[in-house]
């Protein structure tokens, strides 16, 4: 019987080590496959053996079906980053932070800090960050703020955003966001134009309680896209969660899109959003995708981010059901996103992992990364 506490590291650890049973396992498999060498084989054999039973465990690593999750895709022992982007987070300023909740009580006064971001992908090992400001979530109905308090405080937000992504350069990059419903939402689009740090905008359709069932709220929203995409901002627009189905999917997607013009938009959260209502994420993901396999062109520049994506308690159903929605769409307009802070990084891949994407797949998503965050 092998007493755990008395292992040692053995040749062939490393490599077992790859397949990921656990530390604990990963131990005791080593070692009793060393007892049996030891056993049956000469000792002027054995080194030799060694050698040619590492070889063949390599060689058949990539062979097992489920090989891809078994890789370390994520593991923070690699000093290369394998995930090239998040392309779905926020800061939020401690004036934000009095209001709404979700920040780190970490920081005194709570807040979301551009630092924390980083730090975040560093135990990740992401190269770089897309930050999309929360700043729509002033306009949320249930804060009450006044449309002109709210054109203020919509644009310290921004400012906040903007400075704290300017710290670092070379890792984030910033979205400004506006409530599309207030009437000072098309000044603040104009006032980032040009802007270095804050490239592209993001829309939150539940937080400003946008109905898309609502012509006039249409063009409103058509609108704000509209001048968005005459600056050449691309846009992240979270339309799903609530009541948004199929038919509101359809209602965007051929009166609300084609205001993008040939800006890129990328869908937040796979079509899905919170709260999740009768599979709802399923039947919005499912209209894109059958606009997408007919190659209509309303939906050429469409992508969509994985962030909490499955959802931490998605069945696996609703799971298999979203894949299937993604197979059809081609993962190539798959990025990878984690919502931070709701959920880490290095929180989301352990939650791709319930996706069992096939290695290339997983490989795919790790190296997407849209035209805004690798130009
Ligand atoms: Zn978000």
């Amino acid at each position: 019987m092998l007493n755990p506490d008395s292992l040692k590291p053995l040749p062939y650890a490393g490599i077992f080590s790859r397949l990921r049973l656990g530390c604990f396992d990963t131990a005791i498999f080593t070692h009793a496959i060393h007892a049996i060498i030891l056993a049956v084989m000469p000792q002027a054999q054995i080194r030799q053996r060694r050698i040619q039973i590492a070889f063949c465990v390599l060689l058949l690593t990539p062979l097992r079906p489920d090989a891809p999750k078994l890789v370390a895709a994520y593991g923070p022992s690699s000093s290369t980053p394998q995930w090239r982007v998040d392309h779905h987070m926020h800061l939020a300023s401690p004036e934000l932070c009095r209001l709404v909740g979700e920040c780190l009580q970490s920081n005194n006064p709570p807040a979301v800090f551009a630092a924390d971001a980083v730090r975040a992908l560093d135990d990740a090992h992401v190269s770089k960050g897309v930050i999309l400001s929360c700043a729509y979530l002033f306009g949320l109905p249930s804060l009450h703020v006044k449309s002109g308090d709210l054109a203020e405080m919509t644009r310290r937000e921004n400012e906040f955003t903007a400075a704290q992504v300017a710290q670092y350069p070379s890792r984030l990059i910033g979205f400004l966001s506006v409530d599309p419903l207030v009437e000072s939402a098309i000044d603040e689009i104009r006032y980032w134009r040009a802007s270095q740090q804050l490239i592209g905008l993001k829309l939150h359709f539940t937080a400003s309680a946008v109905d898309v069932r609502s012509a006039k709220q249409r063009r409103q929203v058509a609108r704000v896209i509209s001048v968005a995409a005459a600056q050449g901002l691309p846009m992240v627009i979270h339309v799903g969660g609530g009541n948004f189905n199929a038919a509101d999917a359809e209602l965007f997607i051929r009166e609300i899109l084609p205001s993008a013009g040939s800006s890129w938009v990328q869908i937040a959260h796979a079509g899905g959003g919170m709260p999740r209502r009768d599979g709802n994420n399923v039947a919005v993901l499912r209209t894109f995708a059958n606009h997408i396999v007919r190659r209509d062109p309303l939906t050429r520049r469409v992508l969509f981010d994985l962030s909490y994506v499955p959802a931490p308690d998605e069945t696996p159903d609703t799971t298999a059901a979203l894949l299937e929605q993604m197979r059809r769409i081609g993962m190539k307009r798959f990025l990878f996103g984690s919502d931070f802070n709701v959920l880490t990084p290095l929180e989301q891949m352990r939650g791709i992992d319930r996706l069992a994407l096939t290695r290339n797949e997983l490989q795919t998503l790790r190296q997407n990364c849209a035209p805004w965050a690798c130009p």
